[in-house]
């Protein structure tokens, strides 16, 4: 597992293919690269192969938003895993918004995540409760169950290798951001049932948080023990803050070896 914080900025369906261009060209330059992080950014689909191109992939890496999970075939519309070897490097599963808003299932996530690992690519498996399912004291039961929903097709360093992004549904685009000891107990209870379910080594996988995320709080989620970093999605449409969220990992992450 790498020692280095992981910080990826998702910027859902927002910036044309040219305004994603120039925010990357501007973000190029006023951004410090650091050994101990790693940044990555999820644009929407179509700036992908542009962004590919243009950027300097040293200090930046890129991940998708969504993919189907089948290689190739008769899928109108949609984009494989297969597709996307080679353009990206990561790719986001069961996000909340695609869990809730387009309905996906855990079967739909768990074949979604083999074919991320078949393609070469990182799955990071987005889990987390609603408010509801939080005030009836559900999250560990419901983080099993995402946990084992999503993660059912892989082996132990199948699993040991992909991240988990921890994102309680009621914190995601509200302002709302979860308090870092809710976040240590959900990281730890993640930790926990993965070492149940795939063993120790696995157990060590990258967790980050998700969830309202700025440049004031980043410091104290990637200070809380467990927290390999940060998945910000408005704050990393904001140059200033995003880049002061990749300057707090870069302090959190200060005497790890990168
Ligand atoms: C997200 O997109 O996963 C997210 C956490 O968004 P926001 O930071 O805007 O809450």
């Amino acid at each position: 597992m790498s020692d280095k914080k992981l910080i990826v900025g998702n910027w859902k369906m927002n910036l044309t293919v040219h305004e994603a261009s120039l925010y990357v060209h501007t973000l190029e330059k006023e951004l410090t690269t650091h050994r101990n992080v790693e940044v990555v950014l999820a644009p929407g689909m179509l700036a992908l192969p542009t962004l590919a191109l243009q950027i300097d992939h040293k200090k930046f890496k890129l991940a998708a938003q969504n993919f189907y999970w089948r290689d190739e075939g008769a899928f109108t519309g949609e984009v494989s895993a297969h597709q996307l070897h080679g353009l990206v490097k990561y790719a986001l599963v069961g996000h909340s918004e695609r869990r809730h808003v387009f309905h996906e299932g855990d079967k739909d996530i768990r074949a979604k995540m083999q074919a991320a690992v078949r393609n070469g690519i990182t799955p990071i498996l987005c889990v987390g409760e609603t408010a509801h399912e939080r005030s009836e004291n559900e999250t560990d039961a419901v983080l099993h169950d995402q946990l084992i929903g999503g993660l059912a097709n892989l082996t132990s360093e199948e699993v040991e290798a992909i991240v988990i992004a921890y994102e309680p549904v009621w914190a995601i685009g509200t302002g709302n951001n979860a308090a870092p000891h809710d976040v240590e107990a959900a990281v730890a209870s993640i930790r926990r049932q993965i070492e149940h379910l795939y063993g120790k080594k696995a157990s060590d996988l990258r967790v980050i948080y998700g969830g309202s995320v700025s440049g004031a709080s980043a410091g104290s989620y990637l200070r809380t023990p467990g927290v390999d970093g940060l998945l910000p999605g408005g704050a990393s449409l904001k140059k200033e803050e995003f880049t002061e969220i990749i300057e707090a990992a870069h302090k959190a992450g200060k005497g790890k070896k990168a």
